[in-house]
């Protein structure tokens, strides 16, 4: 069981996620608590907010010198992760979310299916050309 008061867990990725390569350059890195990240995580649709959890923590940007795969060297650990999906993401925030922003409007998702449609399209004419 998680407490409130606990600093989330990370996984270090020492090796690329896509080559295996330990051959890895760091491109940027910070505190999640640190601006401009803070002002992004306060301004995401969360459940509960991860940041009092994220206080001290270190996010890093890397990118593997052998492939060009770019990933976050450090990811939530499994439990860490489960209440990621449950109580820090969920779909009753993200709907709140797209609700005060007007996303869900009629209009809005004329527009989305319109584009999805369009989308579809382009590939079936790309599959069939060949
Ligand atoms: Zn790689």
């Amino acid at each position: 069981m998680i407490k409130n008061t606990q600093s989330a867990e990370f996984v270090e990725r020492s090796k690329c996620i896509n080559s295996g390569s330990t051959n890895l350059k760091e491109l940027s890195s910070g505190f999640f608590t640190e601006q401009p990240l803070k002002n992004f995580i306060d301004n995401e649709p969360w459940g509960e907010s991860p940041l009092k959890y994220l206080t001290y923590q270190k996010w890093c940007f890397v990118q593997c010198l052998n492939c060009t795969q770019k990933f976050h060297k450090y990811i939530l650990n499994p439990s860490w992760m489960k209440k990621c999906y449950s109580e820090w993401v969920t779909q009753k925030a993200i709907e709140k979310f797209e609700k005060d922003r007007g996303l869900n409007s009629a209009e809005n998702l004329f527009e989305k299916g319109r584009h999805y449609i369009i989308y579809i399209l382009c590939i079936k004419n790309s599959t069939t050309k060949n």
